[in-house]
């Protein structure tokens, strides 16, 4: 296999910043805002969903690229229902199919879905009443695996494409279709024959997750053609981010922040292993919690009920696995917990995004410790990590895969260790997006350490990064350089080791060099660039490449880099670090926002704008 990387350039067109889209003098905006209101029951269209209508009615590709919880779903099913003929969907999960089919049915708006554990007979009489001329369907929900192996229904799709009467083709949680993604799903790979067998057919591409590596790879794979690109901050507002030790007292520690803030309250904790599930929901029972477990080895019928008691308040927290979540709808979540480092940042942004729906203040904590990082690597190398379904998440043990993987795992840990940077501040810049992190307003850990600063000239040391970066071929990822920087001998960067280099930044405290390389990359020095492999794949990574407009001047000292460090003698940090006292985070503000529910969402919706 060659992995030769290829720099790949796909043109596409910023849509968010086009007020074309945002046009009411569409022909179909008349029946659309009437819809939305009298099908959906919603009173307005959140940020550009209306403008991703207009845009996928229009007949274009389009790319959206929208929070959990944006409302992603609107986008199709409202043109679904305005449409004459067949909206097909390709969904990941059956559960989430039937979830979303439950709510159409509701709204009397017609879907059906053909799954491989179906009844052949079953699949049948619903392939039959697709063709008939009389179809009533206006959805048609397909797990990706429907459309890798069954050319029945291939078949029946071309016939409704030459009567005219496929309007759509939706991929949602569209990010599966990467490699270089946190969920990776094989099935997606063969997605791209869609765009071929129906040249016609407008596309909408839907993700809450992507960064720059995995949108290029989606739009490739499936060979989307001058798509349009909606996107949205990824900023929660109303989300707090806390990074704490892990300790061995941990669920103590749980329990007695639930009780401090969120007493009673509905929440998630995420946990590595099965056994880790139980064990921490029955420790959370003794302490009068009402506590269950979650996760992929348990009967289907018992983790239904749970979901159910869940959903309904009769139990108030989901200790889980990842195989939790995805599609979850509950409004109310007011904390998500990790018990245990998640395998990505994108994952764990995404598992922290299903908590604060109403838009309502909500917490995320991560307990984190080194030695789960090192046991969660172990597991990723096995290849024993939980996917979030095993239906169709095998096959991902592939090298190039386990590099992703573990490339994944250590940004998490580098995130982790930062104890400097606003937590938002971090999240963000691996979506591509800028923020100013004295917007965060004390909201997360980092923000709220009332740290003591010195500022350092760390010119030589950016000077040495980007020196690393050009000596090793511009071929490497950031967590890669760092690993080389540090000296480390671990076996992908031992090669390295005679590398004037390896090793020069060993004098430097934990977590620095990673700071200074961020801030390289922030300023635009070094570029996290795309690579492409051209294994059976093709998948993508991304590899850091220097700016060479921009390294003259630090080379020539004509650009210095001042950086603001902690002191050692930090100022007592908040609360947290102290056992003695329980953290409490922000109650006033909480309680306040408590009393007007609809308030809280209002804002909630004029923040995310
Ligand atoms: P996503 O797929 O982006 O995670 P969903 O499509 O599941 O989000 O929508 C999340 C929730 O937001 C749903 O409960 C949905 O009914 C609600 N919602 C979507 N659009 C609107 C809107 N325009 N007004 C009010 N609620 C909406
Ligand atoms: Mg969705
Ligand atoms: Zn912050």
């Amino acid at each position: 296999r060659d992995y030769t990387p290829r720099i790949i350039d796909i043109s596409y067109t910023e849509g968010s910043d086009d007020k074309k889209w945002s046009s009411t003098h569409f022909a179909w905006t008349k029946e659309l805002e009437a819809s939305n209101k009298r099908v959906f029951g919603n009173r307005s269209f959140r940020p550009n969903q209306r403008e991703i209508i207009n845009a996928t009615m229009s007949g274009h590709d389009v790319f959206v690229l929208m929070p959990t919880g944006g409302g992603k779903s609107l986008t199709y099913q409202l043109p679904a229902l305005i449409c004459n003929g067949v909206t097909l969907v390709v969904s990941p999960l059956v559960s989430l199919i039937q979830d979303q089919i439950m709510h159409l049915l509701q709204a009397s708006i017609s879907a059906t879905y053909l799954s491989a554990s179906m009844e052949w007979s079953e699949q049948q009489e619903i392939l039959r009443e697709l063709m008939s001329p009389t179809c009533t369907y206006k959805l048609l929900y397909v797990t990706p695996e429907k459309i890798a192996k069954s050319d029945v229904l291939l078949r029946q799709l071309e016939n409704l494409y030459s009567r005219g009467h496929l309007s759509r083709i939706v991929i949602d949680e569209a990010h599966c279709v990467s490699q270089w993604g946190h969920d990776f799903r094989l099935d997606y790979q063969h997605l791209g024959i869609l765009k071929q067998k129906f040249p016609q057919t407008p596309v909408l591409a839907l993700t809450a997750t992507a960064t720059a590596s995995v949108k290029e790879d989606v739009v490739q794979v499936l060979g989307l053609s001058n798509c349009i690109v909606f996107r949205q901050s990824f900023n929660r507002p109303n989300l707090r981010y806390f990074v704490w030790p892990k300790t061995k007292k941990c669920v103590e520690d749980i329990d007695n922040f639930i009780h401090a803030n969120h007493p009673k309250e509905c929440g998630i904790i995420y946990c590595l292993s099965r056994m880790d599930c139980e064990k921490v929901a029955e420790k959370l029972r003794e302490c009068g919690h009402k506590a269950s477990h979650y996760h992929g080895s348990m009967d289907p019928n018992d983790r239904a009920y749970v979901q159910n008691q869940w959903s309904k308040d009769k139990i108030n927290i989901i200790c889980a696995t990842v195989a939790f979540g995805m599609g979850i709808n509950k409004p109310d979540v007011r904390f998500v917990i990790h018990h245990s480092l998640p395998k990505s940042i994108e994952g764990y942004h995404q598992e922290c995004g299903r908590a604060g729906r109403d838009g309502q203040l909500s917490s995320c904590v991560l307990y984190y410790n080194y030695s789960d990082y090192i046991r969660l690597k172990h597991m990723v190398t096995q290849g024993v990590v939980e996917q979030v379904t095993s239906a169709s998440g095998g096959g991902s043990c592939h090298e190039q895969a386990l590099e992703t993987h573990k490339d994944n795992l250590l940004r998490m840990v580098s995130y982790c260790e930062n104890d400097v940077d606003c937590r938002r501040l971090l999240q963000l810049i691996h979506f591509g997006e800028m923020f100013d992190p004295s917007c965060c307003g004390k909201t997360c850990d980092n923000c709220l350490k009332e740290l003591r600063w010195v500022e350092k000239d760390v010119t030589n040391i950016a000077r040495q990064l980007v020196d690393l970066v050009m000596m090793t071929r511009q071929t490497y990822s950031t967590p890669h350089i760092l690993e080389v920087y540090r000296g480390s001998m671990n076996q992908n960067v031992k090669k390295h080791r005679h590398e004037s280099l390896h090793g020069a930044g060993k004098h430097l405290a934990k977590g620095e060099a990673a700071r200074i390389l961020r801030h390289l990359i922030t300023e635009g020095i070094l570029i996290e660039d795309v690579k492409k492999s051209e294994n059976m794949y093709g998948s993508t990574s991304s590899v850091l490449k220097a700016n060479h407009k921009k390294i003259d001047d630090l080379r020539s000292g004509k650009h210095i880099i001042v950086l603001k460090f902690p002191t050692a003698d930090k100022a007592p940090k908040m609360g947290i670090l102290d056992r003695s006292s329980v953290p409490r985070i922000n109650k006033t503000i909480q309680q306040q926002s408590g009393v007007d529910k609809n308030l809280a969402s209002e804002l909630y919706e004029a923040l995310r704008c």
